[in-house]
């Protein structure tokens, strides 16, 4: 390949790199670093030797890790394995949720109503001047939102949760319930139990990115930089997913690539 072509390939490549909106910050700057090394490093480093040159180029990494042989490179190499992770509703905790069931009850405020009546031998306060009315501060145009009716949601702390799986794509979703409405969530959970069984594993929609870029051994790749990975059936590049609803992505040219070397 003429000098020419090779700057030419690697234009294109960066152009795509920079023009990808899946691509974190991160994740593009080792996809160009990697690019830079096979393509236009004036050292040349043999395919085997792509890795620990990159490695050597990023640097030390971002952060302090207890096993402390993390390298930039590996950390952004972990967090671009392929993975699936849940929506922050199935993540968090119970006190953070709010209870979906329907309401037992309309809202309804009331007033303050003395728990006693007042003793006639007590001496009474002195008469003060009433109060000003309280003043709230709203921007033009609001509107207070209307008083929970039954039809809305109950909206008390959860308690209990209840994940139900996409059939088709595995993907989870919550349902929290709060203490009174236990009798709901064992409804719920009777309702998804049979779904849920049946579920596919979910489909990743995280990382997956290097996959895209270039061809090598990513499942040993990925491996070997993150302590608790395992390969989805998916695949390990995110182009290979399948997306729901969506026409399959189309393959494009990727540089191929050795996977040797570059310990983490
Ligand atoms: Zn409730």
């Amino acid at each position: 390949m003429s000098d020419d072509e090779r700057l030419t390939k690697y234009d294109e490549f960066c152009a795509r790199a920079y023009t990808d909106t899946r691509l974190l910050a991160g994740t593009r700057e080792l996809i160009l670093a990697m690019a830079w090394v096979m393509q236009r490093d004036p050292d040349q480093p043999a395919p085997g030797e792509v890795f620990p040159r990159v490695k050597k180029l990023l640097g030390p990494a971002s952060r302090w890790r207890p096993d402390g042989r993390r390298s930039r490179m590996s950390e952004l190499i972990e967090a671009d394995a392929p993975r699936y992770e849940p929506p922050r509703q199935v993540e968090q905790a119970a006190s953070q949720a709010f209870c979906e069931a329907p309401r037992m009850r309309a809202y309804k405020p009331r007033g303050y109503v003395p728990r006693t009546k007042p003793d006639p031998d007590l001496i009474q306060p002195t008469p003060l001047h009433p109060r000003p009315p309280t003043i709230v501060h709203v921007l033009p145009g609001y509107v207070p939102p209307p008083e929970p009716t039954k039809q809305d949601p109950c909206g008390a702390t959860g308690h209990t949760l209840i994940v139900e799986k996409d059939p088709a794509t595995g993907w989870q979703t919550a349902h929290w319930f709060c203490r009174r409405h236990l009798d709901q969530a064992a409804r719920v959970a009777e309702q998804v139990r049979e779904q849920n069984e049946l579920a596919p594993e979910p489909i990743p929609n995280r990382g997956g990115l290097l996959g895209s870029y270039f061809k090598a051994d990513f499942a040993t790749l990925y491996g070997k930089h993150c302590d608790h990975w395992v390969a989805p059936v998916y695949g390990v590049c995110a182009d290979d997913w399948p997306v729901p609803g969506v026409d399959a992505v189309p393959v494009r040219p990727r540089l191929r690539l050795l996977v040797v070397g570059g310990s983490a």
